[in-house]
């Protein structure tokens, strides 16, 4: 039997190029070829990310939370208010990173499943102290809801706050525009739906942000300093050896490699990012046709489901065993993750190279199927499977 087709919410299948791309012998971080493509690479995160060339990106080894805990350790000061617009587990994630910083930490919670909308954070920000910075997860990925990013952030911007962005499960697949839509602080972690490997994690900083950092009292610890690290990328793009810490040699010329083949896409009609973002779209949506024809119902109300991922509920009889009964038919799909209601959903991933490929799309929903009908759940899987195609080709 071939390998398991992994498709969880993180880490993804990579694409043929970006895999080649890693299988290197390590390079030094000083060789020309290396500093060529690293400077690549931060320029092409601006266009990508759709950031002024006055934004600032970092790339930090580390996983997508090493983000989290940068973009709160340069921008919040013990007793600044913060004020988290929460979407799940990983929105109460950045709230306890800005708790420990000290930061006096508001939430706007959705119900599991909802969004927020741009009015009841305006009500919250005019109840409270003017918070210093608000919090976004574009998705979170353990409820599988998307926020309206550009509503919410110029409500925050009215307000005087800066926007941080978590977009660990969004950023190079879910439309967005860092600059136009008034972004602060955009994150992202290497093995979402930029398509590379676990350990990067990458930021791109606005000009207002940058500010605030240099007005910070306490500074933030010395490997999340966005000043100690932005002399290092601004070497690397203007093509000069740097060393502060040592960067993750391997990865990063990948990372060049994925973003390039990110702003090459060309669906016909749209290229680039519109490209990206249309065929999420586009998959998204076929996806859901798919575990509407399985007769699923999803986590996320109407209107905010995610294109990158699926939370799906666990039908009446079906056990949190399903995963591993999908494992079974070769697709590793993963299991709920919100604590409060783990056991009764599970989730797939449908973000990066994947979504160019139709036929891994397809494979994942007759697995799922598979999965169900052994579960005792008998459903028609050529009817899901024709519902997934005719949502792809329209
Ligand atoms: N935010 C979101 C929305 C995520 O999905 C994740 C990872 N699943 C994280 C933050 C944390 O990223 P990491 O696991 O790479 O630290």
């Amino acid at each position: 039997m071939s390998d398991p087709l992994l498709m969880i919410p993180g880490p993804v299948v990579l694409s043929p190029a970006v895999l080649a791309a890693t299988a290197i012998a390590p390079p030094s971080h000083v060789s020309p070829a290396f500093i060529e493509r690293f400077g690549s690479a931060l320029g092409r995160m601006r266009a990508v990310w759709g950031a002024d060339a006055s934004c600032r990106p970092m790339v930090l080894a580390g996983s997508g939370t090493l983000a989290m805990e940068q973009a709160i350790a340069n921008l919040v000061d013990p007793g600044d208010a913060v004020v988290v617009v929460n979407t799940g587990y990983f929105s109460d994630r950045i709230a306890e990173i800005a708790s420990r910083r000290g930061g006096r930490v508001r939430s706007v919670r959705a119900e599991l499943g909802a969004s927020v909308g741009a009015d009841t954070l305006r009500a919250e920000l005019a109840a409270g102290p003017a918070p210093a910075v608000v919090c976004l997860t574009h998705v979170d990925t353990s409820t599988g809801a998307r926020v309206d990013v550009a509503s919410l952030a110029a409500v925050a911007k009215e307000a005087g706050a800066l926007v941080v962005v978590d977009g660990v499960c969004a950023t190079g697949g879910e439309r967005a525009h860092m600059s136009a839509w008034g972004v602060d602080v955009a994150l992202t972690a290497s093995q979402k739906a930029i398509g590379l490997p676990v350990g990067l994690a990458l930021s791109v900083v606005s000009p207002a942000a940058w500010a605030a950092r240099e007005r910070l009292r306490m500074p933030p610890s010395l490997y999340l300093d966005w000043t100690v690290w932005q002399p290092i990328f601004e070497a690397y793009e203007a093509g000069r050896p740097s060393y502060f810490a040592t960067p993750a040699t391997t990865l990063i010329p990948a990372l060049d490699v994925a973003l390039g083949e990110l702003l090459d896409a060309d669906d016909g009609p749209s290229r680039g990012m519109e490209a990206v973002f249309t065929r999420h779209e586009r998959v998204g949506a076929a996806m859901r046709a798919g575990w509407a024809a399985l007769g699923l119902d999803l986590l996320p109300e109407a209107g905010a489901e995610a294109n990158t991922l699926s939370a799906i509920r666990l039908p009446e009889g079906v056990g949190p065993d399903l995963p591993a009964r999908i494992g079974k038919r070769g697709v590793i799909v993963a299991g709920g993750l919100h604590p409060s209601i783990r056991h009764t959903y599970f989730r797939v991933g449908h973000m990066g190279w994947v979504t160019t490929q139709p036929e891994l799309l397809l494979r994942t929903v007759e697995a799922v199927g598979a999965g169900l009908t052994d579960a005792g759940h008998a459903v028609d899987v050529g009817f899901a499977a024709i519902a997934v195609e005719a949502a792809l080709d329209g």
